[in-house]
């Protein structure tokens, strides 16, 4: 067993606990002493000692004592040896083949569709995973806490009864093997032990006396005066109440007030204060006082003696003792339970275990814990014993249920729910129900309990009732089910007498609920309080599947059915009676008479409750099922039976309904609305409206048609509406007769029509659910699980769904969101009836409209006419008689006759669809019956009644030509084909009439009539094909408009990448013209002399809150584009890295190559002016101000709004600056060449720098660099030489670009840093360059994982987004002190430059550098800065700085990659000795000469070279698209493809690099030999290549989400084995993965809050903190969510990325079917982060799910 080696807490100290005690066990070995005498004298003796401090327990040092005082010397006594050793062996020696883990709340358990006898037979997570049912059809549910594993149960399962894991238990160890594991010497002392044991336990827990303790037990020492005040756990008061009531009365901090209340929950009571009894006394009565002033109740609390709680606390210590003893043996269980069973000879006491039962509700929650476990351990592990124990329990079932009813605790906490165990074993409650009476028990407690409900009519009145009293009643009502959830296949005299018993005794209780709750309708005033409803309905849901059980039962045996239809005819009788007292009155309509006691539903009292007449209906439809009909004469005499009266009760019921439908009940309130929609609910409808229906068939077959019909005018009030025409003007009730002359019409139609119920026609239970479902698919295609809804649940909580749908329906998988559904099967369409009894009002309305929606579309007719129905069983067949009789040919006609007479008011189109219908079932049926037999034989004539005259009026007419007339009626338009269908059938059946000899004549000619009438149906088949065919042109002109604005937009794009020719700026104007051709050669050179030329296109822009362009201009006012700017780690490389929560003194300059956090800016990128932004933005920070709860979902006072347009959520703006076009004159450049190598290019920056220093160094003191080789070099070189390769004024910005500027760079700032904003701070340039290398580096990263090229697939937002930031961050510098940015700068340089050094230079293996080169290139300018004149390089000087800026990166970065990446062996490329591989050999010859030897040489040039190409990628591709987008020179095509081929060579020409990149060292030697000295010598570089630290390896991993399962239930796996880190009970846990690091938590649960700059945080919050710089995804494991959150006020569920086998996803797993992995889910989830979307999604949902507002997210 799984937990057998468990012993218990303290196991791991006893190593020690033998020897000590060696006099204490020599005395219990003598076999002649009274071991009783001696166990108690001992127990007396330690145990008040042991448990002495109450109060402040050493729980480890107490354990231990117990071990070596009283259990170690009981073990050896009753094992005779060693009791590890004993133990060990007997544990070896075989397991039991039951499993009987008992679950704890929370735990997931599984049970088997396909074999589990009943969905209560479950699983534990180990037998699921082993046993053959993981393959099966199984569900996975989330346990209450109480069941136990099933596992080896044989009459639980089908098959498969036992898992692997306990299979072997069971062969091992065959049961003679077991009996004799024990040897009679070890037998004879554990029934010597045993019983003290027990009666020890027992006393103990039942001990009622607070002062004294047994005599046996008292000590002769003096008594001491040392009490506890207890306080005990109930369901009434929260933990807040309790906590601040100890606060109260006690005066205690509340740190300790919360220990004492959580150590209450969890074991049930608690001393909270030891004393002198006096003073607990005292603190008992304020506790009392104080907890009565916050609730109703007061608390329970008691005074008990130190020792009475010492000993109470042992005899649990010692009922845990046995429970793990029990584990062992299957003799201990059984001498356990023989004596726990065994009565005292002579005494009427119960026996000790059924004591403890009728003591649980008294127990507090640790010791009913104890004693279930004891139970499951014992009783339920023996099958045998097992049956004496549920003898035992329905023995005092009464007693037991009724103290669970006056309970305080729950039900999962209550021995009566151990009923489920023993109620659903078939065997067990077969044996319960004959020798027990265990059906007549359960119905009588429930009388018995349910009395305080009776009104003065003996019936239930539920008004102002308890629900948890009412809860607690159910489950006596779910004890019933469970006894009958399996039908005896054999039935016994004496099983068959018990059950009528028990039925009868039913019978009982139905007949308080018959006509319960009877209600009046209000007239005049509305009422003032709505009824309570919802329990009566309640109890009709817990009713419906037992109601169909005992049918199902009764219909088993015929004598059975045939008694209790007996009986419970009987008993409807006996609730009709009332209305007698009434003289009775006459009817009379066409001749007919109906002679009725007058009753009125819209004024006399009527009920909704009639489960007595239903069931009658159930066994009537089952008696003409099973053939029995034709002996109830026998048992229901004719006289008796009185039909009449059976059908008057259902029959006021859908009475009720219409007139509620009337709406003559308005005044009655919503109470009735509610009943009558759960009266024709699938939860409900099964035991209540259908058997209505059945009833009225049941009447209909065996009345008189024409007074059944009588009946129905009479009850529907509508006796006068088809009299005589009385004309009136009021218009409501005019309203009010046509709506009832509906509803009756319908019920006729069900009454006629619905036969699919087994009994009434020949059909199974498949075409009944068969139907259903291609009803429910004709409205729409559907999910599984909105059909499973829409279906009734059997009492196995199954619908049969599965076994047909694949017959109806076909089955359409989901996309990347939504789910799967069904679709019907064309050939299943023909089945459609629009006047489906199961549709409500709107389904039906939906089915019609998309029918004829379809047969227009195929070009048919519209005409929905009736399928045929199945023929009526013997019993029924009758039914159709009304059809044809007199009453409702004068209704038809009648309702005919004013639709042709166009009394508009008097009649409405539903009202002649039914009419319609109800002619087309006649014509059917006479069809049906006159193609089955012979015309002569066919009494059924309702073409002879329709085509009669209804009077001998001069005018009358008969249906037929009315029917002809109709067609005329311009309202009627839309039923012109319903009414030729009808004319057709008219035809064919006359035709079969006349010519019924020659059947096949017949036949033949009606399809000729058919024929006939085709002329002018085929007229209007082609007016219809020729509109179909119009507007199937239209649509295609439609398309291929579309399509041309699609291609077009295609071409204007294109231009984007193409166009070198076009780019015009004004630069253009100084500039020479240059040739055509070598203009195609450089265009696509971003870099150096041949740089391309920049394509400027002029930016015109619709602002999206004024709809107004504007072009984009330096000098014009600001637009701006909606951004968010948010901390990222989506790139990091070390999610255990610390991260700064607030960044205060952080530095920002340098980015660790890590790239641990980042800031990311995105755009939804949509333009609005900066002007109407601001109007909008405070327009709306306004209107927020003034809602509730807005701060959930708005940070108001960090700037935060919803984009205007898309409802992105967005924190600032980017101003839109345009690109400065740009253009090189080739011959300039080739001059520049000349001079300007990369030498003299830092000798020029660096006298620059050094000058700067001179200057700035007066002033202030400065971070001065060291220059290193001044002397060296060219002196004629000057402070102003650098100005000397061409210049230009800068850029002026208009102050409303400005002010954007500024706006947004400290935005970046603020939510960067997480500080508060300054616009003068000096870190605001770096975090401008920062998020714009960061937010490159993001969609570099993201355009790699999703396989995209580089150029021309980034999406709108993210290139409108990404052009708008880099132009800003180039501007950005004007808005800041020149010197600043030079600081900055010479601070950047130190790591590149070779000939000086800053002093904080980070060592090359500590930076990022892509970081250093944005920054870098964005900077530079400012050298450029004069006094008194604003300059910045020309084009051709800011060539050359970006060439060496970029190379001298690019060569670091090389240095970089060789040094911490180029050590471990690739398999990926074979060796070559390429002239790459050669250089690169040569390269590492220096690097190794500069590191002494660290690194080594050994490493073959080909891997070098392999690796630096692989690594450099992802730093090339950045730079490209930061050169691309700054400079705005075209990329070469190779980068718009997608390939990894032309990539490399491609990014080498746009950058400027020879593809040979270890040329670039080659080239400029002189230079770079110094610097790589630098790097080299570097101690860090040192220590890495030694060995002794680690750095970031490159290619940098790209971050994916964890690997996650393919199978669902390997995560609740992974969760059952959760355990907190932070405490160690068993309590329920909410285990949370997150998905961006695999760390589980422990969500929602004060154990594992932290505090966080004083708030306190749940797990998963604080998490997100370090893990997610505060975004985070996670899954909660136990309810299969995704949970995204941000901060510390936000977040949302998401569809976890699981899916069923129906393409559904179960949040809450509320369905439990198995789930799968869905691989695009997770990807989509995997984007959501990567585009740093989250926050995005969060505010949608938000914003959509106002719900949410009321979760506390911070503690999660
Ligand atoms: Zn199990
Ligand atoms: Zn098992
Ligand atoms: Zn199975
Ligand atoms: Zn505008
Ligand atoms: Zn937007
Ligand atoms: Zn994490
Ligand atoms: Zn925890």
């Amino acid at each position: 067993m799984a937990d057998g080696a468990d012993r218990g807490p303290g196991a791991g100290a006893t190593g020690g606990r033998a020897p000590a005690q060696a006099p204490e066990r020599a005395m219990w070995c003598d076999e002649r002493f009274d071991f009783q005498g001696t166990f108690l004298q001992c127990l007396a003796k330690h145990v008040p000692n042991i448990y002495s401090a109450e109060m402040d327990p050493l729980l480890e040092k107490q354990e231990e004592m117990v071990q070596a005082a009283i259990l170690y010397p009981l073990e050896c006594y009753l094992f005779g040896e060693d009791p590890d050793m004993f133990l060990e062996k007997l544990q070896q020696s075989g397991t039991s083949q039951l499993c009987g883990k008992v679950f704890k709340g929370g735990e997931t358990t599984y049970s088997c569709r396909d074999c589990a006898v009943d969905p209560t037979c479950v699983l534990c997570i180990d037998c699921f995973q082993n046993s053959i049912h993981k393959n099966h059809r199984y569900k996975m549910h989330s346990s209450t806490g109480g069941g136990f594993c099933d596992c080896g149960d044989t009459e639980a399962w089908k098959a498969g009864p036992l898992c692997t894991k306990h299979e072997l238990g069971s062969s091992s160890s065959p049961k003679e093997n077991s009996e004799c594991q024990l040897n009679e010497e070890i037998m004879e002392h554990s029934r010597r032990v045993f019983p003290s044991v027990i009666k020890y336990i027992v006393d103990m827990l039942i001990w009622e006396e607070e002062k004294e303790l047994p005599p046996e037990l008292t000590v002769s020492r003096e008594k001491v005066d040392s009490y506890y005040c207890v306080l005990f756990n109930d369901e009434h008061h929260s933990y807040d109440h309790v906590i601040y009531s100890l606060q109260r009365a006690l005066g205690c901090e509340l740190g300790e007030a919360q220990l004492h209340t959580t150590a209450i929950d969890k074991e049930g009571r608690r001393a909270v204060k030891a004393g002198h009894y006096a003073s607990c006394q005292e603190a008992k009565e304020e506790i009392k006082r104080h907890s009565e002033n916050v609730s109703q109740r007061p608390l329970h609390v008691e005074v008990l003696h130190a020792d009475v709680m010492a000993h109470q606390k042992f005899a649990l210590r010692l009922g845990s003792w046995l429970n793990k003893l029990m584990s062992y043996s299957s003799d201990f269980r059984q001498i356990f339970c023989q004596i726990c069973l065994k009565e005292e000879a002579g005494s009427e006491k119960p026996c000790f275990i059924s004591k403890l039962m009728l003591w649980d509700a008294k127990l507090h929650k640790g010791a009913r814990k104890v004693l279930h476990e004891l139970i499951f351990s014992s009783f339920f592990m023996e099958m045998e014993y097992k049956k004496l124990f549920a003898v035992e329990f329905v023995k005092y079932y009464k007693a037991l249920q009724k103290e669970y009813i006056s309970d305080d605790h729950d039900r999962v906490l209550s021995v009566t729910a151990l009923s489920v165990q023993m109620f659903t074993v078939p065997t067990l409650a077969r044996h319960l129900i004959e020798e027990q009476n265990v059906i007549t028990t359960i119905t009588e407690t429930l009388l018995e309990v349910l009395p305080e409900y009776l009104d003065k009519n003996d019936k239930f009145n539920f008004q102002g009732y308890s629900q948890d009293k009412l809860n607690r009643v159910y489950a006596v009502i779910y004890d019933l089910r469970y006894v009958l959830v399996s039908k005896p296949t054999l039935w016994t005299d004496r099983l068959r007498e018990r059950f009528l018993e028990g039925f009868v005794s039913f019978l009982r209780i139905l007949t308080c609920m018959q006509g319960m709750e009877e209600i009046k309708r209000q007239i005049g005033q509305h009422i003032e309080v709505d009824h309570d409803w919802e329990a009566a309905i309640a109890i009709q849901m817990q009713l419906k599947n037992i109601l169909l059980m005992f049918q199902e039962w009764c219909a088993s045996d015929e004598e059975l059915l045939l008694r209790a239809y007996r009986e419970c005819h009987k008993a409807v009788m006996r609730c009709s009676t009332n209305g007698r007292s009434r003289e009775k009155t006459m009817f009379h309509l066409c001749g007919h008479t109906l002679e009725s006691r007058p009753y009125r539903v819209s004024a006399d009292p009527v009920s909704i409750h009639l489960p007595l007449s239903r069931t009658l209906a159930g066994l009537h439809v089952r008696l003409s099922k099973t053939g029995a009909i034709s002996r109830l004469h026998e048992f229901v005499s004719p006289e008796e039976f009185q039909v009449e009266l059976l059908v008057e009760y259902p029959l006021r019921c859908l009475v009720l309904v219409a007139q509620v439908a009337a709406e003559m009940w308005r005044r009655n309130g919503l109470s009735l609305i509610s009943q009558v929609f759960y009266y024709q609910d699938v939860k409900c409808r099964e035991e209540m409206y259908d058997k209505d229906i059945i009833m009225l068939q049941i009447g209909a077959s065996l009345m008189d048609p024409n007074q059944f019909l009588l009946l129905m005018l009479q009850r529907y009030e509508l006796a006068d509406a088809f009299k005589k025409i009385k004309p009136t003007k009021d218009q409501d009730l005019i309203k009010q007769y046509n709506i009832l002359i509906e509803e009756m019409l319908q019920i006729l139609i069900y009454v006629v029509g619905e036969r699919y119920v087994p009994g009434i026609s020949d059909v199974t239970k498949e075409d009944v659910i068969m139907r259903e479902i291609i009803h429910l698919l004709c409205i729409e295609p559907m999910a599984h699980s909105a059909i499973t809804k829409s279906l009734p649940e059997n009492e196995n909580n199954e619908t049969g769904l599965e076994n047909v749908i694949d017959k109806v329906a076909t089955f359409k998988k989901p996309g990347v969101s939504g789910h799967g559904v069904y679709e019907l099967k064309d050939e299943c369409l023909k089945e459609f009836n629009m006047f489906f009894y199961h549709y409500t009002k709107t389904q039906h309305s939906k089915a019609e409209h998309t029918q004829k929606k379809r047969r227009k579309q195929e070009n048919r007719d519209e005409a929905l006419p009736p399928p045929p129905p199945p023929d009526f069983s013997p019993a029924f067949s009758n039914v159709v008689r009304i059809l044809n009789c007199d009453v409702m040919m004068h209704i038809l006609r009648t309702l005919l006759q004013r639709a042709v007479e166009l009394e508009t008011h008097l009649w409405t189109e539903a009202m002649i669809q039914m009419v319609l219908h109800l002619l087309s079932l006649g014509l059917l049926e006479e069809k049906q019956q006159l193609q089955k037999s012979p015309e002569e034989e066919v009494s059924f004539d309702f073409y002879h009644k329709a085509t009669r005259m209804g009077s001998s009026a001069l005018n009358a007419v008969n249906v037929l030509m009315l029917l002809e007339k109709l067609k005329r009626v311009p309202q009627l338009e839309a039923q012109k084909d319903t009414v030729n269908w009808i004319l057709q059938m008219f035809d064919m059946v006359k035709r079969l009439r006349e010519k019924s000899s020659l059947t096949t004549v017949a036949t033949a000619s009606a399809s000729e009539a058919a024929k006939g009438d085709e002329s002018t149906q085929d007229k209007e088949k082609a007016e219809r094909k020729r509109k179909a065919e119009a507007a199937r042109l239209h649509r295609q002109k439609i398309m291929a408009q579309m399509s041309a604005l699609q291609r077009n937009f295609i071409e204007t794009h294109k231009l984007l990448y193409e166009n070198t020719l076009e780019a015009q700026g004004k630069e253009d104007a100084i500039m020479e013209e240059e040739s055509v051709s070598s203009a195609v050669d450089y265009s696509k050179i971003a870099l150096g002399p041949k740089r391309g030329p920049s394509v400027a296109e002029k930016e015109v822009l619709t602002c999206i809150l004024c709809q107004e362009e504007q072009e984009v201009k330096l000098e014009s006012d600001a637009m701006v584009l909606s951004a968010c700017v948010q901390k990222s780690t989506a790139l990091t490389q070390n999610r255990s890295r610390i991260l700064e929560l607030s960044g205060d003194t952080l530095d920002p300059l340098f980015m660790h190559p890590d790239l641990p956090c980042g800031t990311h800016t995105g755009s939804c990128g949509h333009v609005m002016h900066a002007a109407c932004w601001q109007k909008y933005f405070e327009a709306m920070q306004l209107n927020f101000r003034q809602r509730l709860h807005v701060e959930q979902i708005f940070d108001l006072e960090n700037g935060e709004y919803l984009c205007p347009l898309c409802k992105s959520l967005c924190n600032t703006v980017i101003p839109i600056v345009p690109l400065q076009a740009q253009k090189i004159n080739s011959e300039d450049a080739e001059a520049v060449a000349q001079i300007l190598s990369l030498a003299r290019w830092l000798e020029i920056v660096t006298v620059r720098i050094s000058g700067y220093s001179v200057k700035n160094a007066k002033g202030e003191k400065q971070n001065l660099p060291a220059f290193a080789n001044r002397g060296m070099g060219n002196s004629a070189l000057e402070f102003h030489s650098i100005l000397s390769f061409g210049v230009q004024s800068s850029a002026k910005y208009s102050s409303s670009i400005k002010e954007m500027l500024i706006l947004f760079a400290t935005t970046i700032y603020r939510v960067g840093l997480k500080v508060a904003p300054n616009e003068a701070d000096s870190r605001i340039p770096m975090m401008t360059w920062s998020t714009c290398a960061f937010t490159i580096q993001c969609i570099e990263n993201l355009l790699e994982t999703e396989g995209k090229p580089l150029f021309g697939s980034l999406q709108n937002r993210q290139h409108s987004g990404l052009k708008a930031l880099v132009q800003f961050a180039a501007a950005q510098r004007t808005t800041s002190p020149q010197v600043l940015i030079q600081k900055h700068l010479i601070r950047l340089l130190g790591v590149l430059l070779p000939n000086f050094k800053v002093e904080d230079t980070p060592s090359l293996l500590e930076v990022d550098m892509f970081h250093i080169l944005v920054g870098a290139v964005l900077s530079f300018p400012s050298l450029y800065w004069e006094d008194a004149v604003d300059l910045q390089p020309s084009s051709i000087s800011s060539a050359y700085n970006h060439l060496y800026l970029f190379h001298l990166a690019t060569l670091a970065h090389i240095t970089q990659i060789v040094i911490s990446s180029a050590t471990e062996s690739s398999t990926a490329c074979s060796p070559d000795n390429s002239e790459e591989a050669q250089s690169a050999q040569s390269f590492c010859r220096e690097v190794c000469q500069y590191t002494s030897g660290c690194f080594s040489q050994d490493i073959p040039g080909w891997l070098v070279w392999d690796c630096v190409k692989k690594g450099i990628m992802p730093y090339l591709r950045c730079a490209a698209l930061f050169f691309h987008y700054l400079l705005g020179v075209s990329p070469p095509e190779e980068l718009l493809q997608d390939s990894e081929e032309g990539q490399f060579k491609a990014l080498c020409s746009y950058l400027s690099l020879p593809t040979n990149l270890f040329l670039l060292f080659h080239e400029y030697w002189d230079t770079v030999n110094p610097l790589l000295q630098r790097w080299c010598a570097d101690p860090m570089v040192l220590s890495c290549l030694k060995g002794k630290s680690i750095a970031i390896r490159y290619p940098r991993k790209r971050n994916h989400l964890i690997e996650l399962p393919e199978d669902y239930s390997c995560l609740l796996n992974q969760a059952s084995q959760f355990r907190c880190p932070r405490s160690s009970d068993d309590e329920q846990k909410h285990p949370v993965l997150c998905l961006f690091c695999g760390a589980m938590l422990c969500s929602q649960n004060t154990c594992c809050q932290e505090l966080v700059n004083g708030e306190e945080l749940g797990a998963c919050t604080s998490h997100a903190l370090q893990c997610g710089a505060g975004v985070c995804m996670f899954l909660k494991i136990r309810e299969c969510k995704v949970v995204l959150i941000e901060g510390k006020t936000r977040g949302c569920l998401y569809p976890a990325p699981y899916l069923d086998e129906y393409g559904e996803t179960d949040p809450g797993l509320k369905r439990g079917n198995p789930l799968h992995l869905c691989r695009e889910r997770y990807r989509k989830l995997h984007l959501l982060w990567q585009q740093h979307c989250i926050i995005e999604e969060i505010a949608r949902s938000q914003e959509t799910n106002q719900i949410f507002f009321g979760f506390n997210w911070q503690l999660l």
